[in-house]
């Protein structure tokens, strides 16, 4: 069995333990950069709170919050968790997306990702994994948030090997699923579950619903990612 079939079979055993993870519908694409940015999803108890922010004042639109002084958006994002920690990289990214797009909102993504891709990671507080969580979740554009449970799961699991390059894991998930940004964000997202259930520091593998795809001898390489 290929890597890239044992990746299908595990989406379909996510989803059975899983259910299908609904996608919030209907906000505009730097809404949802903001709410990617905030690591605020919706259903959150802060949710509400960031919503109100999106429609009027600073955090409405890029133009809004490049202008803003750093101190009106340590301010008004005080009520979000973390929020005011945020102040510096949203001020840079509403600065990136006017040299982008103006100050469209929802704007068509109308080159590479990649382009996007290295652009976004020279804005200091950006690492690669936010980046592309940013152009998957915001932009839907098909690029995988690698993230530290996502190669847990790879690596344990023997579809990717150690050390990790950044190639071979996009390439990895991005085939994995056939590159539609739906599945991808699917995907993102059932993995974050498990990482959150059984798939931490410690494999927990029992009763976790990849347990039947594990190699014959248990996970690989438990302690090393
Ligand atoms: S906990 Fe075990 S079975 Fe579950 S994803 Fe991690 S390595 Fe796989």
């Amino acid at each position: 069995m290929t890597e890239l079939t044992r990746l299908e079979q595990a989406v379909t055993l996510l989803s059975a333990a899983y259910g299908s993870l609904g996608l919030a519908q209907g906000e505009s694409t730097w809404a949802r950069f903001v709410r990617v940015l905030m690591g605020i999803p919706t259903g959150h108890a802060a949710s509400d709170t960031l919503v109100g922010l999106l429609q009027t004042g600073p955090l409405a639109a890029p133009g809004e919050s490049s202008v803003a002084t750093p101190g009106q958006l340590v301010e008004i994002l005080a009520p979000i968790p973390r929020g005011s920690q945020k102040a510096s990289v949203i001020r840079a990214v509403a600065a990136w997306w006017l040299a982008q797009f103006g100050d469209e909102v929802s704007p068509a993504w109308s080159v590479s990702p990649q382009s996007y891709r290295e652009s976004l990671r020279q804005i200091r507080g950006l690492g690669p994994a936010t980046v592309d969580e940013l152009l998957l979740f915001a932009a839907d554009l098909p690029v995988f948030p690698v993230d530290r449970t996502a190669l847990r799961v790879a690596v344990r699991h023997g579809w990717l090997d150690l050390p990790v390059e950044d190639e071979d894991a996009q390439s990895l998930f991005v085939r994995g699923v056939d590159g539609s940004p739906a599945r991808l964000q699917e995907l993102a997202r059932l993995l974050t579950r498990v990482g959150e259930s059984h798939c931490g520091r410690e494999p927990n593998c029992e009763g976790c619903p990849l347990q039947s795809l594990l190699p014959s001898g248990g996970p690989l390489n438990p302690q090393s990612c």
